[in-house]
């Protein structure tokens, strides 16, 4: 084969990345745990097995791309979150990252509850059986509509998201005879660590109430006097993918010192509040997720620190971890379709989905791992970008990754920790299909979600 018909991609010595990764790491055959879920592990043969499945087996079953869910690592992380926070808190999972209908009873199963941010996830809540008194329902703007399902079904708590969502709320509830348990979700003012577009606690954005000028106050004292509306405490949200926590201490203290506002002028300790999701995982090696018991021992006692200093009874704690739960569970099964060297530059791997299944990159510069999964392989690392087959030049799935300079057509790769906010953010572009979600246990495969059909497509096309 000569150099110039089929020139071999740069090799790491000829080249610097540009982008994260500093160095290809020593053996691109082993399958870092950080990054993957549980049971994935490399076979004899050298081939990835996810709950004791080979991927070759699966991709022949489900097709590519497809999503492929290790159910028993899902349920351990919500186990692993239930247990650290035990009886004197609330773990709530957020459905945004990834919901179903299995997902719902998993959660059920395993003790925990479920934020839901619109009426299509409650739909999917409560139609796969979960109890309304464990559901709680997000969103800025909510419609009246929604609202009203919301508290005809029961709903453990809405989180009042403006001054006119408490009018609102109060209303319905009121007509419906009802008194909704709600929290009002203030915001800090607390910039965490991450991306500027997923950051959602500056004080310049869509989501919840100030604390700064006395707003949050005001909006307490307006919810106090209605009817309709029983007030549980304050709900804060300060962003995503977080790995520090002075974050959420600083968001605790300042959410402990309204409940002490509140206690002063109106005489009313609230009982609760949610110090939200955002707990960052591993998409790179580099990555260094805290273990929730870690995060819960950290929250619980800035509370505790914070209402002793207040003189405060410490009020009932809540977390949304999604992504935490979600994220590291998944991984995305792709097959190669052209694989492209630029001469000095760097190799473009095409695979047979992108930003359809995973818009994060695109949308955050979000870092992805990725792996040859379908053998191993000893040749050289070789600086690849795996990209989609959309009409995009940002059509970027891994930005900077080595993938081995002997990969080919026909191999299978996969991306992992693709749990949250990938089949949940898939979109129709170019009218792709959107790829199934496949759970995985004990040898054991199952689709949950669907592969989409050009049927699909087409009965939604009435024109
Ligand atoms: C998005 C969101 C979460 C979950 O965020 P993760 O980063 O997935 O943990 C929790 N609570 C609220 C209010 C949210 O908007």
């Amino acid at each position: 084969m000569s150099r110039s018909a089929h020139p071999a991609g740069p090799r790491y010595a000829d080249v610097i990345p540009e982008g994260h990764y500093a160095a290809p790491p020593a053996d691109l055959n082993v399958l870092d745990p950080k990054v993957w879920s549980r049971t994935v592990t490399r076979d004899a043969s050298g081939g990835l097995t996810v709950g004791g499945i080979e991927v070759a087996r699966l991709a022949e079953e489900f097709g590519t791309p497809a999503y492929f869910m290790d159910e028993s690592d899902f349920r351990a992380r919500c186990r692993a979150w239930r247990e650290a926070f035990g009886t004197e808190a609330d773990v709530f999972y957020a459905g945004k990252a990834f919901l179903s209908r299995a997902i719902v009873k998993w959660l059920y199963e395993e003790g925990l509850n479920l934020d839901v941010c619109s009426g299509g996830e409650l739909t999917t809540a409560l139609s796969a059986g979960m109890p309304a008194e464990r559901i709680a329902f997000h969103g800025n703007n909510k419609s009246e509509e929604e609202i009203e399902r919301a508290v005809e079904a029961g709903v453990g708590r809405i989180v009042l998201d403006s001054f006119q969502e408490i009018v609102r709320v109060a209303h319905i509830a009121q007509r419906l005879g009802k008194r909704q348990p709600v929290l009002i979700r203030v915001t800090v003012g607390v910039e965490a660590h991450t991306h500027e577009f997923i950051a959602t606690a500056h004080e310049d954005q869509k989501f919840g109430i100030a604390l700064a000028g006395g707003q949050a106050a005001e909006a307490v004292r307006r919810a106090l006097k209605l009817d309709g509306l029983e007030l549980l405490g304050i709900h804060s949200h300060i962003g995503s993918q977080i790995f520090d926590m002075a974050g959420f201490e600083v968001s605790a203290r300042r959410v402990v010192q309204l409940l002490a506002e509140v206690r002063d002028e109106h005489g009313v300790e609230l009982p609760e509040i949610d110090l939200g999701g955002g707990l960052g995982i591993a998409y790179t090696s580099e990555d260094d997720p805290r273990e929730p018991h870690e995060i819960a021992k950290a929250l619980s006692e800035i509370v505790t620190r914070e209402c002793e200093a207040a003189k405060l009874r410490s009020p009932r704690i809540s977390v949304e971890p999604g992504r935490a739960i979600v994220g590291p569970t998944a991984f995305t099964l792709y097959r190669v379709g052209t694989i492209k060297h630029l001469d000095g530059l760097r190799t473009y791997v095409s695979v047979d989905g992108g930003m359809s299944d995973n818009i994060r990159t695109a949308l955050y510069d979000a870092e992805y791992s990725v792996a040859l999964v379908s053998r191993t392989s000893t040749a050289e690392p070789m600086l690849s970008r795996v990209v989609g087959k959309h009409c995009e030049s940002g059509d970027i799935v891994v930005k900077d990754a080595f993938l081995p300079a002997d990969l080919a057509p026909g191999d299978l790769i996969a991306v992992p920790a693709t749990g949250a906010y990938c089949r949940s953010m898939a979109s129709n572009y170019n009218h792709a299909l959107r790829p199934p979600v496949v759970a995985v246990k004990d040898g054991e495969a199952r689709v949950i979600i669907r592969r989409e059909t050009e049927e699909d497509l087409l009965r939604l096309d009435v024109g």
